[in-house]
C-alpha cells in the first residue's frame, strides 16, 4: 500500500471487476439452484440443465475477466497473468491491488 492508485483505476478498469462479481455472484446462486435441484428439492428440475448453468455462469466470469481487461500501453492480459502465476487464493487481490502492468511495468 503506497497510495498511489492502482493500475485498475488508472487504466478506468475498475467496472470490469463489477461484471466479474456479478457473474460469480449469478455462478452461486445458480450453483445453490444446481444444489436443490440434486436434492430433489425443484419439482421437475434438470440436473443436467443446472448444472451447465452454474458452470457456464463461473466460465463466462473467468473468460470475461481474462479478455476484458488488457493493458492499454502493451496490449496483455494482466487477469490471465495473474491466473497463471500467483496463488489461486490471492490472484484477484493481486489483480486488484497491482500498481503497473505485469508485462511492461507501466
Ligand atoms: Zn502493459
Amino acid at each position: 500500500m503506497k497510495g498511489s492508485p492502482t493500475w485498475l483505476k488508472r487504466t478506468g478498469q475498475t467496472w470490469k471487476i463489477l461484471v466479474f462479481g456479478v457473474l460469480i455472484l449469478v455462478g452461486m446462486v445458480l450453483f445453490g439452484f444446481f444444489v436443490a435441484v440434486v436434492n430433489g428439492k425443484v419439482e421437475d428440475g434438470d440436473i443436467m440443465y443446472s448444472a451447465f448453468a452454474f458452470m457456464g455462469a463461473a466460465f463466462a466470469a473467468f473468460v470475461w475477466l481474462t479478455f476484458a481487461i488488457r493493458c492499454p500501453e502493451c496490449g496483455s492480459k494482466p487477469a490471465w497473468h495473474f491466473m497463471r502465476t500467483a496463488h489461486h487464493q490471492t490472484w484477484v487481490q493481486e489483480l486488484l491491488r497491482m500498481e503497473d502492468c505485469p508485462s511492461c511495468r507501466r
